[in-house]
This record gives structure tokens, sequence and C-alpha cells, in this order.
């Protein structure tokens, strides 16, 4: 065998970091059912409770009847439809950017910017925390990584050389659910003659008047960050992403962007059900009232317990347990008691940093929150 696979494995097994994958046998919602068993859902990034609404289900069975399943080809062939087009346009218009492009995933769009952009020549700066899309894509890249310390923009300041490159950042970090001070970012990139780049995944449609995300949230102005990236497999339900920037940004990437000429389009009629959820997300203002109503509620309870939550206001609350060993202990006493939660150690985040990652939807009820907090006090103490 030309491959070690097993020994890797057993490495990953003696650390107690070998991962598994649990089948589902209902989908995404308050509730998900595994191993014929029903639990209350804290473990998803259907923050609006779209992924199974009918309106969006209707949406896309519509656009199968008029696109059919596959779109036939990449974007440069035949693959790009009407529905694509018109859900750019959407896009473009709702977060005032001016041109954008469509990606099957998130993952993708961030290697084919990366790649597509960054020579030899260049320098990239990324916060240390950023996802592993970025970081992997970075590395692979032949453009000089320098990593600053996460959201510390005096760190960062020092690393910048003028014109040398790109500021990578997330808007809402995925693990620790903590915001980018976009503004400093916008001026220091400003400053220093360098572009900025936002991934924001977890910040698109909870974030915001009318949903459009961190910027908005911060009161940014959109035309400061030079690439806007986010997807659509979060807060909206479906799947997929975007990169926005300046006309001649996505030109250059429909011409250089390998990742982009080379695979196959979105299906169309997915574009068409990613249109109606974003037509529904701009009006979703109740929605994300009663999600930040949900996170006061928690926050005030994890205080009231004594329990270390992190700086986060938004969706994605992480309960720090440090030890990997102990946080997929608590995780497994709260699924005995119906409640699953996802145990996220190393190396997704750092040592000694293991945690619970809870996330709050809008589909969930101020009596789940009570719920979570009751059985969070025995299971944490007890572990
Ligand atoms: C989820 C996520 C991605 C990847 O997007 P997919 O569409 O799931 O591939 C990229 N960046 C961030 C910050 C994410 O959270």
């Amino acid at each position: 065998m030309p491959f070690d696979l097993q020994t890797e494995l057993n490495e990953r097994a003696q650390q107690g970091l070998l991962r598994q994958r649990q089948i589902l046998q209902s989908g995404q919602g308050r509730y998900i059912t595994l191993n014929d068993r029903r639990y209350l859902n804290f473990s998803s990034n259907d923050y609006l409770g779209l992924a199974a609404q009918p309106f969006l289900i209707k949406a896309w069975q519509e656009g199968l009847d008029r696109w059919g399943v596959g779109s036939g080809a990449s974007p440069l062939v035949t693959g790009y439809t009407e529905a694509h087009a018109m859900l750019e346009q959407t896009l473009a218009e709702w977060l005032q950017v001016e041109s954008v492009l469509l990606f099957s995933t998130g993952f993708g769009a961030n290697q084919a910017v990366i790649k597509a952009l960054l020579q030899k020549e260049h320098i990239q700066y990324q916060d240390r925390l950023n996802h592993a899309s970025l970081q992997e894509a970075g590395a692979q890249s032949p453009a000089k990584m320098l990593r600053f310390r996460h959201n510390d923009m005096a760190h960062l300041a020092s690393l910048l050389q003028p014109r040398s490159g790109l500021i990578m950042s997330e808007g809402v970090f995925s693990m620790d659910g903590d915001q980018a001070p976009c503004q400093q970012l916008a001026e220091l990139a400003a400053q220093s003659g360098n572009w900025l780049m936002l991934d924001d995944a977890h910040g698109i449609g909870v974030l915001g008047e009318q949903g459009r995300g961190t910027l908005a949230q911060q009161g940014v102005a959109p035309d400061s960050v030079h690439i806007r990236m986010a997807t659509f497999g979060k807060a909206l339900g479906v799947a997929g992403a975007f990169v926005g920037g300046s006309r001649q940004f996505t030109d250059y990437l429909v011409n250089f962007a390998r990742d982009y000429v080379y695979s196959t389009h979105m299906p169309p009629a997915q574009a068409h059900a990613i249109s109606a959820a974003v037509a529904w997300v701009k009006h979703a203002d109740d929605e994300r009232a009663h999600l930040q109503a949900l996170i006061r509620q928690f926050k005030a309870g994890i205080a009231e317990l004594g329990l270390v939550a992190g700086e986060s206001s938004t969706a994605i609350q992480p309960l720090i347990i440090g030890d990997a060993d102990k946080a997929v202990a608590v995780a497994n006493k709260l699924r005995e008691r119906g409640l699953w939660v996802t145990a996220i150690r190393p190396p997704t985040v750092p040592k000694g940093t293991a945690r619970l990652r809870i996330t709050l939807t809008a589909a969930h009820q101020p009596s789940d929150v009570c719920l979570l907090l009751n059985e969070l006090k025995e299971c944490v103490t007890d572990a």
C-alpha cells in the first residue's frame, strides 16, 4: 500500500479525535430524528428555519418544472440560465454589490477566488480563526500567508505591507459566533492599498437591515469591501454560494477562476429556489427578532448558571469545555436526554478549547431554550 491510512486513523482514535458521521432519518428542523429517536436540534446552521419551509420546497419544485433537474454544463458552455442571471441580479441589488457569480459550494467559491487572484508576489493576511476553506486555499496558494491574531487589528496593521495583496476575514466567525470589526478592517485595507475579502456565511440573512449581513449590522459601506462572499446553505436554507465584487473582478473570475470555469453550474431550479429564499429573507424581520430574543434568553441563562459562554451575540453560542473528551461526554449526556448538540474538537478549533457549538434558530421556542439551560446545568457540572 502506498498510503498508511490505518496508522493515521489509529492515531486520531487514540487521541479521542476520530470523526464519524451520523445518519439523519429526518430533514432539518426544530427536531431531528437519528437512531429512531427524536432530538431537539441545537446543531444546525439553518438559522431562520428555512430548510424545510413549504414555500421554499414549492419554489424548488416550480424551478424543476421550468428547468429540469441539472444545469447540463459549466457556466461558459450552456449551464448559465435566466434562473442564474435572475439570482445574481437579486443578490447584487440586495447586497449593494456591482456583480455576483454563483458557486455550488462555499468551500469551492473560496478556493476559486484565492487560486485565481493570489500569485507568488502577493501576500495574504488571514485571521487565525478563518474557516478551513480560506485557510486551505491560502496554504496551497503560492502567495505568502501571514495570519493575524483573531480580530486583532493592531497585529494586522503591524503585518500589512502597502499594495501587497488580500486581507481575509469572516463576518461572523463560525466556531465562536463573534463578529469581525469590519469598519477597522475596511480602513486598514484602504490605508494600505490592499483588498479586503469578507466571508459572511454566518451573517447573511440573520444580521442587519433586510438580513444583508454583518456589514449592514455594523453600518459599514458595502463598497468598502472589495470581495464579498456568502453561502446559501445556512440562513438561506438551501446550498451553494456567491462571490461578489466589481464587474471587472467577476469578469476576471469568469476568465481565470478554474474552479468556476471547469465545474458544472448549480442546477437552475436550485437558483430559482434561492431567489425565493432571498425574497423571503428580506422581509423576515419578525423571525430575526424572534431569534435575537432566544439568543438573549440563552445568554442570560448561561450567565445565571455561572457557565462561560463566548463573546457571541449571534446564533452561534460556543460553550467552551476545554478538554476534548469532556466536551464529547457532555454532548453524549445531552443526547441521552434528547438534545442534539455537537462537540467541536481540535483540529477544527485550537487545542484546549474543545466546545459545545450550540446554535439557536428561529424554529426554536423559548421553552426549548429553557430545557437546554436546565439540561446544561446538570450535564456540564456532572461531566
Ligand atoms: C460553511 C462555510 C463555508 C463553506 O460553505 P459550503 O457552502 O458549506 O461549502 C465557507 N466559509 C464559512 C465561514 C463557512 O461557515
